[in-house]
């Protein structure tokens, strides 16, 4: 299956992305890991990303196409995939089509996360993360059993430095100007489907099978 998910920052698009990635065994490509990962290894691309990822700005568009194209064509995506992050504007939307129609290949189903703007400050301020094993907590919703260190692997949690609630209000300025014209670029394709996004973790799941008509 080929799967693309939509949501603004804080909907919960990872946490989900993840799950149906383990659930389907199938590969979950991040663009927002993939780019912290660049960063932390100090590649060419996570050089040019740095200081957009830093500003709430969308990183340009010719670093991540590039970098799903060369996701998009290795032999563990075959089986399928999810994309979480990646197309963010028109332009990444249209770049994406054009490498698909190349793979030979086509998106199953669109995704669109659908949470009210009033959730996602707390969502997103309040989430945690191992920097070890990509854990992800909340400090209010999913608390680890111990403040600040990570269940699975005894690791420290850190907060994100995009989440920081600076920023916060920049990244979803971003998402409403150039990442939302995507539902209705996807709408007119007809593979879009909504999901309500609020609710417990399990609940948004079970709504997100049942539109994938997953049993
Ligand atoms: P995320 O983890 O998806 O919230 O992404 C974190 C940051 O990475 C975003 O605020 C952007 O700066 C950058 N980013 C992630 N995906 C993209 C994309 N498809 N296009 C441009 N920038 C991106």
């Amino acid at each position: 299956m080929r799967i693309l998910f939509l949501g603004p920052p804080g909907s919960g698009k990872g946490t989900q992305c993840k799950k149906l990635a383990e659930k389907l065994k199938i590969k979950h490509l991040s663009s927002g890991d993939m780019l912290r990962e660049a960063v932390a290894q100090n590649s060419d691309a996570g050089v040019q990303a740095k200081s957009f990822m830093d500003a709430g700005k969308l990183v340009p568009d010719p670093v991540l196409i590039a970098m799903f194209r060369e996701n998009l064509t290795r032999p563990d995506v075959h089986g399928g995939f999810i994309l979480d992050g990646f197309p963010r504007n028109v332009a990444q939307a249209k770049a994406l089509d054009e490498l698909l129609q190349e793979l030979g290949a086509s998106l199953d189903s669109v995704l669109n996360l659908l949470i009210e703007d009033s959730f996602l400050t707390e969502r997103i301020t309040g989430r945690r993360s191992c920097k070890n094993c990509g854990a992800v907590y909340h400090i209010k919703f999913a608390p680890p059993k111990t403040p600040d260190v990570c269940d699975v692997c005894g690791n420290p949690l850190i907060q994100r430095s995009d989440d920081k609630e600076e920023l916060v209000k920049k990244r979803l300025e971003t998402y409403r100007e150039q990442t939302e014209p995507l539902i209705e670029y996807y709408d007119l394709r007809r593979t879009l489907k909504t999901i309500v996004a609020e609710g417990e973790p399990e609940e948004v799941f079970a709504r997100i099978l049942e539109a994938l008509r997953i049993v």
